[in-house]
């Protein structure tokens, strides 16, 4: 109310606009499996996605063939568009994303159809996300994927210390010991699994 009015001069000064402005979509055709699901919940039926069928030979001899989706055309109409996001965030493989550009007004309607390599140029004008809160609580996924390695490393390990030559296996067991401690390496080596156990007790 006391601050005095101030015009903004566009085009010849641009405004500030947040980063997470919701300008025009990108597409990263990389990541689109043609799922659909865009085209599907868009409440605007703005988004035209095309494809066809590929089939991918087996990787090994005596796999199955496989078959994939190929992107023919993705375009979304803009002069539909109403911008509410959903096909972001339903997108279940970061296809799309939100740019800040807004400077993409057309005289003819028909040029705010855009097809994807628009939509890909697009992309590169998608602001970096922002960096993570160091101090928020790590995801449950991360936790649980460090939990699968760290047991698929001890299965690895396990497997090859019993893949081991005898010899080695031998020199490990007598190697133990001595980080052990001062309680004596025969006291384990002579023990009921020790290598030298059949020969030293007679077992033929
Ligand atoms: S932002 Fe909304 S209206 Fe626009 S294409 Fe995506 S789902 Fe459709
Ligand atoms: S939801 Fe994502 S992956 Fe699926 S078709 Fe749309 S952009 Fe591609």
């Amino acid at each position: 109310m006391t601050k005095k009015t101030v015009t903004a001069q566009y085009p010849e000064v641009l405004p500030a606009l947040p980063p997470r402005t919701r300008g025009v979509i990108g597409l990263f055709e990389e990541n689109c499996t043609v799922c659909m699901l865009c085209a599907r919940e868009c409440p605007d039926w703005c988004i035209y996605i095309d494809s066809h069928k590929e089939t991918v030979p087996a990787a090994a001899p005596g796999g199955r063939e496989r078959s994939r989706n190929v992107l023919d055309r993705f375009a979304i109409d803009f002069s539909l568009c109403m911008y509410c996001g959903i096909c972001i965030e339903v997108c279940p493989f970061d296809a799309l994303f939100w740019s800040p550009e807004f400077e993409y007004a057309e005289t003819d309607i028909r040029e705010l159809t855009h097809e994807r390599d628009k939509l890909r140029d697009w992309m590169w004008t998608v602001p970096e996300p922002p960096a993570l809160d160091p101090a928020a609580e790590e995801p449950k996924e991360l936790a649980a994927a460090r939990k699968t390695a760290d047991k698929l490393a001890a299965e690895a390990a396990k497997a090859a210390e019993e893949a081991a030559p005898p010899e080695q296996q031998a020199a490990a067991a007598e190697q133990q010991p001595e980080t052990e401690g001062p309680e004596g390496p025969d006291a384990s080596t002579e023990g009921p699994q020790g290598p030298d156990t059949p020969t030293e007790g007679g077992a033929r």
